[in-house]
């Protein structure tokens, strides 16, 4: 039995593949305000299938370059710095924003030339600490979740973590939520207990390598272009709503100053790792420099009312599901 829903959905996508539809599909385009799409990794053509990191949502650089080209030919995209500047009174056509997190090595590597090739802007927001050599706490976490070792009758985990056995994301999922409730040191030292306590797991030996990180040069490098801007993802990637006042300025301070050293450029941008924020926290990122934030919400940024607030938001990897995100006719896929 298919649903009415699912129905719909194979229409669409069947519309979205025939450029014949493009002006239907003008016609039901969102007509005002913007909208922020955000990425962390672009993958090799050859990444093997069943790789977490294509499992997290990954696209390849084929799947994103299908995507940029299409994205160029329906809309407009254009800098985060000139939809914060225009975002408090949105007065024209829809546009894209596009952006991605953490700095992973790819961004420099695969998507860079993709989206310059095409003539794209976008910001990468920049874990200060990942750049510096520190392994991501969140990638040790994927890479114990997804371990093709795992077996829940042998596995210990902190008291109150629940997940669905036979979903190795919903563990992945439910650790997340757990060690987000601290800060990033106390973390580390979960993950040490979870590894130690759970002895048949052996840490991937090539994870630096699986999780490879930019360089400052590569932030140099790329900086030579005018389509591309950076911003600040934290030092150590917290829930920044989780802080201590002190450690949140510092996360906000610190990592601000760190890129503006090595780049040579203001850097007055922030996406909450995580997507973490409340507004109780907006006066010290204010304080701290900057002057937009951005939080992960669906949605059309219309009239922008917290510049501390501005949504953002992942598309699916393939096309005709980005595009169906894009054009607003389907809803947040947990991820
Ligand atoms: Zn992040």
């Amino acid at each position: 039995m298919v649903s009415e829903d699912a129905v719909i959905i194979r229409l669409l996508k069947f519309l979205l593949s025939h450029p014949w539809c493009d002006p239907l599909l003008r016609r039901i385009s969102p007509v005002a305000g913007f909208r922020i799409l955000t990425f962390h990794r672009v993958l090799p053509d050859e990444t093997q299938p069943g790789d977490y990191r294509l499992l997290l949502g990954n696209p390849t650089a084929a799947q994103f370059e299908s995507l940029i080209v299409e994205l160029t030919r329906r809309f407009h995209i254009r800098p985060l710095s000139e939809l914060v500047d225009r975002a408090p009174s949105w007065d024209g056509e829809f546009a894209l924003g596009i952006s991605f997190d953490d700095g992973y090595a790819d961004v420099a590597r695969i998507a860079a030339p993709i989206l310059l090739r095409h003539g794209v802007p976008f910001t990468v927001f920049l874990t200060t600490a990942f750049l510096d050599g520190e392994i991501p706490w969140f990638s040790r976490l994927f890479a114990f979740a997804h371990s093709a070792d795992l077996r829940a009758d042998s596995l210990w985990l902190p008291e109150g973590v629940r997940w669905d056995e036979n979903s190795p994301s919903s563990l992945r999922t439910s650790l997340a939520r757990y060690l987000n409730r601290m800060d990033t040191k106390r973390i580390h030292e979960m993950l040490d207990e979870l590894e130690t306590r759970n002895p048949w797991y052996r840490p991937p030996t090539d994870l630096r390598n699986l999780e490879a990180f930019m360089t400052w040069d590569d932030v140099r490098r790329l900086q030579c272009s005018p389509l591309v801007t950076w911003g600040s993802h934290t030092v150590t990637h917290p829930n920044v709503t989780a802080l201590e006042p002190l450690r949140l300025e510092e996360e906000l301070r610190l990592s601000r100053h760190r890129i503006e050293h090595e780049t040579g450029r203001e850097c007055d941008l922030i996406a909450y790792p995580g997507g973490y924020y409340e507004s109780r926290i907006a006066g010290a990122v204010r304080d701290a420099g900057y002057r937009a934030g951005f939080v992960m919400r669906e949605g059309i940024n219309r009239r922008v009312l917290d510049p501390y607030a501005i949504r953002r938001h992942y598309v699916p990897t393939d096309l005709p599901g980005a595009l169906l995100k894009v054009y607003g006719l389907s809803r947040q896929r947990p991820r």
